[in-house]
C-alpha cells in the first residue's frame, strides 16, 4: 500500500538576546541641577540613535535645562533614541553631559543627564525576523540503514532504528516494510491520535478483549486500544464464521481492515485453547486440592490399616485364649470375639463414611476450580488471539519465531501474509519454546515492531 509522503516545513525563527547594558554614571545627579539658572554649551557630538530608558530624573524641554517636560519615573517604559551628546557647564563650574533624544515617533523629544539613562536592548518583533522554510532531509542514506538493519536480531527492529527521524521513515518505508514484515493493514481513521476505540459487538468476549487491550497497553507504555460504543469506535470486535468467509478457512481470528473477527464455534468451546496459560492462583487451589484429595486418602487407608492391626491383635490374644479355655469358658470368648468383629466393621465404617464425605467435598471443590481454570484459559486464550489481530490493526504481519504473538507456521504462497515479507517459511524458526499465542506474553520482537509501525504512521 502506497502511503502519502509529507514534506515537513519547519520556521527557524531568529531570536535576539534582550538585555540591558548600563552606563558609567560617575557625574553628580542630575536632579540636583540649578533650575534658574541656564547651562551653558561647551560640546555637541552627534550619535547613532541607540535606544535608552530611564527611571528617574527629568527630560528637559530645552538645551539650557530650564524647562521640564516630563518626571522620567512616570515613563519608565518609554523608549528614547538618542541623538546628540551634548556637554554643558553648570554655574557652579562643573561639567556635565546630557543627551538629546527623541521618541520612536518623534513626537517628545528633549535632553537627559546621561547618568539616568541606561542602554535598552530592543527585542526584535516577530513581524521582523526571517523565517525560513526547511524541507527535512533523511539522516540517514540507503546504504546506512540497510547496514543498521542487518546489525539488528531477524525481524526485530532495535536501537536507532526505533529513534530515526520521520523523513527517514517516510522515505525508507517500504524498505522497513520488507525488513520486519510490516504492512498497513488499517483502514485510514482506525486510530485517531495513535489510539484506536473498540466497540465489542459480543459482550460475551468482553474479557477476553479487557486482557488484549490491557496487555497492548501495559507493553506500548499508552492508551493506543481503548473501549469505545456503538455509537463512537473507530474498530469493531466481533463474532464471525470461519465457514462462511472465504478468505482463508480455519481462522480462529481474523483482522479485516477494521474489525476483528472470532470465530463463533472456536469462542463456544471452553477447551479450544486448553494449553494456555491460566491464572496462577486457579492453578495453585487446583493443584493444592488434588494435594488434599490424595493426602485423605492416605490418612484413611493409614487409619485403616491402623485399625485391623489393632483388631488383629485382639483376635489373636481371644483365639489363644480359646485354645486354652472349658467349654463355659470358649461360649463366652466366642461370643467377645463376635462383638469385636462387630465393633471393627463399625469403626471402619465410621472411618470410611468421615473419608468419603471429606473427598466429595474436595473433589467438587476442585471440579469447580477446574470449571474456572478451563474458563480462564479460554478467556486467555481468546484474548491472546485478539493480541494478534490488534497486532496486524497496528500494521504487523506474520513471523516464524513461536514466542511472538504474531507467530505463523508459514507464508506459503502469500496465503498467510502479505507481499512485504522478508523471507518465505514452511516451519518455524529458533527455539522450540511455548507459542505466544498459549503464553499471552508479547514478545520483545512484537513490541519492539509495533514500535516501529507507530514511526512510520501505521497507527
Ligand atoms: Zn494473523
Amino acid at each position: 500500500m502506497k502511503r502519502k509522503t509529507i514534506t515537513t516545513v519547519g520556521i527557524i525563527t531568529a531570536t535576539l538576546s534582550v538585555g540591558l547594558v548600563t552606563l558609567n554614571a560617575s557625574e553628580n545627579t542630575g536632579a540636583a541641577l540649578a533650575k534658574t539658572k541656564a547651562v551653558k554649551i561647551v560640546k555637541t557630538k552627534k550619535l547613532s540613535g541607540k535606544a535608552y530608558r530611564a527611571k528617574k530624573g527629568y527630560l528637559y524641554k530645552n538645551k539650557q535645562l530650564t524647562k521640564k517636560s516630563w518626571s522620567l519615573k512616570h515613563h519608565r517604559k518609554t523608549t528614547f533614541y538618542a541623538k546628540k551628546q551634548v556637554t554643558v557647564k553648570k554655574p557652579n563650574g562643573k561639567k556635565a553631559i546630557y543627551f538629546y533624544v527623541v521618541t520612536k515617533n518623534h513626537r517628545t523629544k528633549g535632553y537627559v543627564w546621561r547618568g539616568n539613562l541606561k542602554r535598552y536592548v530592543v527585542k526584535k518583533s516577530k513581524k521582523a525576523t526571517t523565517t525560513k522554510k526547511v524541507v527535512a532531509k533523511p539522516t540517514v542514506t540507503k546504504t546506512e540503514l540497510q547496514s543498521l538493519i542487518n546489525q539488528s536480531p531477524d525481524l526485530d527492529p532495535t536501537g536507532k532504528l526505533l529513534s530515526l527521524s520521520k523523513k527517514d521513515y517516510q522515505t525508507y518505508d517500504d524498505l522497513f516494510d520488507t525488513n520486519f514484515n510490516l504492512t498497513n493493514f488499517s483502514d485510514t481513521g482506525v486510530f485517531k491520535h495513535h489510539q484506536a476505540k473498540l466497540y465489542v459487538k459480543d459482550s460475551a468476549m468482553n474479557a477476553s478483549v479487557a486482557v488484549a487491550i490491557k496487555k497492548w497497553n501495559d507493553a506500548l507504555g499508552k492508551t493506543v486500544f481503548t473501549l469505545g460504543t456503538q455509537g463512537n469506535h473507530t474498530m469493531t470486535v466481533k463474532l464471525g464464521n470461519n465457514q462462511e468467509n472465504d478468505q482463508e478457512d480455519n481462522w480462529i481470528g481474523l483482522y479485516d481492515r477494521k474489525t476483528v473477527l472470532i470465530d463463533q464455534t472456536d469462542f463456544n468451546d471452553v477447551d479450544v485453547g486448553n494449553s494456555s496459560t491460566a491464572d496462577p492462583d486457579l492453578k495453585q487451589q487446583y493443584e493444592s486440592l488434588g494435594d488434599q484429595v490424595k493426602q485423605n486418602k492416605d490418612k484413611y487407608d493409614a487409619q485403616k490399616a491402623s485399625i485391623s492391626a489393632s483388631y488383629q491383635s485382639q483376635f489373636s490374644e481371644i483365639n489363644q485364649k480359646v485354645s486354652q479355655a472349658t467349654a463355659a469358658e470358649r461360649t463366652a470368648l466366642t461370643a467377645q470375639r463376635k462383638q469385636l468383629a462387630v465393633q471393627k466393621r463399625a469403626a471402619l465404617r465410621t472411618l470410611q463414611d468421615a473419608y468419603s464425605q471429606k473427598d466429595t467435598v474436595l473433589r467438587s471443590q476442585r471440579s469447580k476450580v477446574l470449571k474456572q481454570l478451563i474458563s480462564k484459559q479460554h478467556t486467555n486464550f481468546i484474548g491472546a488471539v485478539i493480541m494478534h489481530e490488534l497486532g496486524h490493526s497496528l500494521g504487523l504481519d506474520h513471523t516464524p519465531y513461536l514466542a511472538d504473538m504474531l507467530f505463523a507456521n508459514g507464508n506459503l504462497q502469500g496465503k498467510y501474509t502479505s507481499a512485504n515479507v522478508k523471507y518465505p517459511w514452511e516451519e518455524f524458526k529458533g527455539p522450540e519454546v511455548k507459542q505466544g499465542i498459549d503464553t499471552g506474553i508479547l514478545s520483545q520482537r512484537d513490541i519492539d515492531r509495533a514500535k516501529l509501525t507507530e514511526q512510520l504512521g501505521y497507527w
